[in-house]
């Protein structure tokens, strides 16, 4: 086995490579799965989130062309994370990786490994430093059978392990072993293995997957989904303004309450608080309360948001507001920004529609507004 770990500095700079420029065509997605949403984030930012984690200082997102525009949107508010581009292959893909990182510990991995640990990131940087590299891999589950022109052979499973990323290496060492590789390889150990290099491997984590197809991508969908459902109606009164998730509409009356009474507003907080088995909004914010009168329900919303997320992410919020006038159709685009915005959440997770009652009843007569809402929440992973 040669090695090189005897050779450098105690404090190695360590610099990680994450290889993102596949097309992930076997997901059936349009777009590349590392920018699909687990949750509230993105496979990229989970992944960025790991690295951010560990003992990686620096790191690389490898992207095709395409994705550079909204990779450079997610990867902003991590710091010392950069991107360069891709080539035709993913052998291409990480030699251009460690061109652009040069460090002394090079950890290589597959973007489409969200629920990689810091531990095991850092496992791997370890055994780099000690052994000249470390190789996440996990011991095979199923037999494996090798077929050659029909003929079937068992391979004993006791010495078979499936190989992950991470996989870290002396920086110099891999970047020499993918300048001379020649053929093609299916990880970053075998080009290791090819240029004469021993790899040395890590205890892996089984839950460490790679998102490869549509199944792969219906497992990362949370099976701890939970509805809410909130309603809410306000009296319609003269001399208040009339606001509608956090928006103020232009009309002669407004709706009579407490607060200021933002109707919709409350039918989300309550959905979202059902959703997440916490009280409704009358007993956290009881309208006998001095501190709650004529207050922006905007900022009730704030508190829901901050107690709702300590367990719980957004996966969706759906909202209709029921009044026989103002007309609200031009406000819908404005209500539903606001309400993302203070939610901290993507448009596409959150939309309004608004409806009459065909001049039925209290909000037919425009005596009130009424709001309805739903959302559904997932428990935070970990
Ligand atoms: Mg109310």
């Amino acid at each position: 086995m040669r090695s090189n770990a005897e050779t450098h500095s105690p404090s190695p700079r360590v610099g990680a490579i994450i290889v993102c420029a596949g097309k992930g065509e076997r997901t059936g997605l349009e777009y590349n799965k590392v920018l699909h949403y687990i949750g509230q984030k993105t496979v990229i930012e989970q992944v960025l989130d790991a690295f951010s984690a560990s003992d990686v200082s620096r790191t690389v997102v490898v992207c095709a062309p395409a994705d550079e525009t909204r990779i450079k949107e997610l990867i902003a508010p991590y710091a010392n994370v950069a991107i360069c581009t891709g080539g035709d292959t993913r052998a291409q893909s990480v030699l251009n990786g460690l061109k652009a990182l040069p460090c002394d510990i090079a950890v290589i991995h597959d973007g489409a490994r969200p629920f990689v640990s810091p531990a095991l990131i850092n496992a791997c940087i370890r055994s780099a430093i000690s052994h000249g590299s470390g190789i996440a891999a996990v011991k095979a589950v199923d037999t494996v059978k090798r077929v050659i022109d029909g003929k079937v052979t068992s391979l004993p499973r006791s010495e078979l392990y499936n190989a992950q990323t991470p996989q870290a290496f002396v920086y110099k060492d891999i970047l020499h072993a993918y300048n001379t590789a020649r053929g093609t390889f299916t990880d970053d150990a075998e080009v290791y293995e090819r240029a004469g290099f021993s790899p040395v491997l890590v205890d892996g984590e089984y839950a460490n997957t790679k998102i490869t197809t549509v199944g792969d991508l219906m497992l990362t969908t949370p099976v701890g989904a939970k509805i809410g459902v909130g309603f809410d109606v306000h009296r319609l009164v003269e001399g208040r303004p009339l606001i509608l998730g956090g928006v103020t509409i232009p009309y002669n009356k407004g709706l009579q309450g407490h607060s200021d009474a933002d109707v919709l507003v409350h039918a989300v907080m309550d959905a979202l608080l059902s959703a997440a088995g916490l009280p409704d909004i009358g007993v956290l914010f009881p309208d006998t309360d001095g501190k709650y009168l004529g207050i922006s329900s905007m900022l009730l919303l704030d508190e829901v948001s901050a107690r709702i997320s300590e367990k719980h992410s957004i996966l969706s919020v759906s909202a209709v507001i029921m009044a026989q006038a103002p007309k609200l159709a031009g406000f819908i685009s404005d209500i539903r920004k606001s309400l993302c915005k203070r939610l901290k959440i993507d448009e596409a997770r959150l939309n309004v529609s608004a409806t009459t009652t065909e001049h039925m009843g209290i909000i037919g007569s425009s005596d009130a507004i009424a709001a309805s809402a739903s959302c559904l929440l997932t428990e935070h992973h970990g």
